[in-house]
């Protein structure tokens, strides 16, 4: 995988944030110093190469996250923010996979969505 100081910064990005990103918000944490099509050329990219996955929620958003690791997230659909978790099924889950669908588990990303405290109240 070529890096270009761009692809650098934005992996820079994902490697220092607990949570997904859209293009958007990555190019206000890189100060505007690529613009939104370098971000969406290179966000592609990476997707391609397995460096970056993606969700897309309810409101149509993509977000990105890192393609290592271990994922739990809760958003919520009013203010659109990220909360992360420890909580963790993979026990369970994988013995279901593995036995009903035979499947064996390399790795796995937990999302819900739903509405926040400060947004209920
Ligand atoms: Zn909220
Ligand atoms: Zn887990």
């Amino acid at each position: 995988m070529k890096l270009t100081k761009a692809r650098r910064d934005i992996l820079e990005i994902f490697k220092n944030s607990n949570y997904p990103l859209s293009a958007e918000q990555l190019f206000e944490l890189l100060k505007k110093e690529y613009d939104l099509s370098t971000i969406y050329r290179n966000l592609n990219f990476f997707e391609k190469n397995s460096a970056l996955k993606s969700i897309v929620f309810s409101d149509k958003v993509k977000y990105f996250y890192s393609g290592e690791g271990h994922f739990h997230f809760i958003y919520c659909v009013k203010c659109k923010k990220f909360e992360k978790f420890d909580l963790c099924y993979e026990d369970k889950i994988s013995q279901y996979i593995k036995e009903n669908l035979k499947f064996e588990i390399l790795n796995h990303t937990l999302y819900f969505e739903g509405i926040c405290q400060d947004c209920r109240n």
